[in-house]
């Protein structure tokens, strides 16, 4: 497969990667699974190697690499048949603390961050009822002298049982109160070990996928105002900063779903023999996993030119969001045509494709779903009207 993906890039650093994902095989991904558990000896393996700190600055005791070689790393992971979204907002939630905490959040969380004896990884801001019309979030925060006191409920905040601290975006003045729907919302961080049941209570939901994502209850949690990240009200516009980086690694996972899907099912189409012939010597074979192989290439290539913007601070918004759109819809059919061409097996978890399928399968809803994206191309690359 080597000799088809864009292996020329970041080779020493996929090297790196790859010895590491190595150790844990797809007998282990299944293993965690099927008992619906954290990969903690995955995860622990990546933090101690420090790949998670790699967008933390070296004065923070990072590694300060840009976004396209920190989304090589989550490429390979996906790609090697691990599961990234375990542990990638460990990567990046921190950034919304690098670009607009204050000096003292900085000093305290970055090189703890960075070493790994604090997760921050858990991002508190779709809602029930709000769901992707973030302004209307109704989880409010009311600041009382020194604290803010916090009520409301959040509903598929991840990772929160393997997290230290998380984020939260709460209304801090009302909707019918400021000039712009997108004022008065504010971003906190939450000391996870101080609040959970006192004050923030915490339901895991069963899911299709192995991924720990829970429902939140905040009933007059206390939060110091010293855990106000930036300026009251001004949330949104921090939550829209973090959010190129997102899209430019998820597509990166994607991009490594993908190539995995199509390596196995090369691999396959080559030896599985029926009617005398390798299924993959037929054309209804070949093709499928020849459009998705083009397609995940495609996506590559957007997924460089949003990264090479972003690490030279230049405006990168559709050129991320395209990215995330074109590598989550490779990533998916690929994943169709490999179960498709594994037949029945295709179904039978020791293959490692069914449960490949449903992971990548998410990326179509979370953490954008795939309207929402077309409708910024349209509104802000198009420039026709706001259709919502
Ligand atoms: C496993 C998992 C983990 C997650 N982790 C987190 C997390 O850690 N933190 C967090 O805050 N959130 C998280 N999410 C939430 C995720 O970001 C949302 O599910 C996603 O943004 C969609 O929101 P929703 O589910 O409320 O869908 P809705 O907003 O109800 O939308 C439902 C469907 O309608 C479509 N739709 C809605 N409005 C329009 C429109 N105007 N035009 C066209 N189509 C429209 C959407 O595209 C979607 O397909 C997670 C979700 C999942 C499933």
């Amino acid at each position: 497969m080597d000799a088809v993906t864009d292996s020329q890039t970041f080779p020493e650093l996929r090297t790196a990667i790859r010895q590491l994902c190595g150790r844990f095989s797809g007998e282990y991904w299944r293993g965690v699974d099927r008992a619906r558990a954290y990969p903690e000896a995955f995860v622990d393996a990546l933090t101690e190697a420090g790949w998670l700190a790699a967008l933390i600055p070296e004065e923070y005791g990072g590694s300060g690499l840009g976004i396209a070689e920190a989304s090589v790393i989550l490429e390979e992971i996906n790609r090697s048949g691990g599961n990234a979204a375990a542990c990638h907002a460990q990567m990046y939630t921190m950034g919304t603390v690098l670009r607009h905490g204050s000096a003292r959040q900085k000093e305290r969380y970055l090189p703890k961050i960075a070493e790994g004896s604090l997760r921050l990884q858990a991002f508190a801001v779709t809602e029930p009822t709000a769901g992707t019309d973030t302004t209307k979030i109704r989880t409010n925060a009311k600041r009382v002298g020194d604290r803010y006191i916090v009520n409301g409920q959040k509903v598929w905040t991840s990772r929160v049982q393997h997290s230290d601290m998380m984020l939260l975006l709460a209304r801090t003045t009302p909707l019918s109160q400021v000039a712009r729907k997108t004022d008065g919302l504010s971003m906190f961080l939450v000391d996870l070990h101080a609040a959970v049941d006192h004050g923030l209570s915490v339901k895991p939901i069963e899911a299709m996928i192995n991924h720990e994502t829970n429902e939140l209850f905040f009933d007059d949690l206390e939060i110091p105002v010293a855990n106000l990240i930036g300026t009251e009200g001004k949330g949104f516009r921090y939550l829209l900063d973090g959010l190129n980086a997102e899209r430019i690694l998820i597509a990166a996972e994607c991009i490594g779903d993908g190539d995995w899907f199509i390596e196995r099912a090369s691999h396959y189409a080559r030896e599985r023999v029926v009617f005398d012939r390798p299924i993959g010597q037929n054309q209804g074979i070949q093709f499928p996993l020849a459009a998705a192989y083009a397609h995940v290439r495609a996506a590559d290539l957007m997924r460089y030119r949003a990264a090479e913007r972003f690490d030279a601070a230049q405006s990168c918004g559709a050129e991320a969001n395209m990215a995330k759109l074109l590598a989550a819809d490779a990533s998916w059919e690929a994943a169709n045509a490999a179960l498709q061409t594994h037949g029945g097996y295709g179904f039978a978890s020791e293959y490692d494709v069914e449960r490949k399928f449903r992971e990548t399968r998410l990326f179509q809803v979370a953490p954008i779903s795939t309207n929402l994206i077309l409708s910024y191309i349209a509104e802000h690359v198009l420039r026709l009207p706001r259709s919502f």
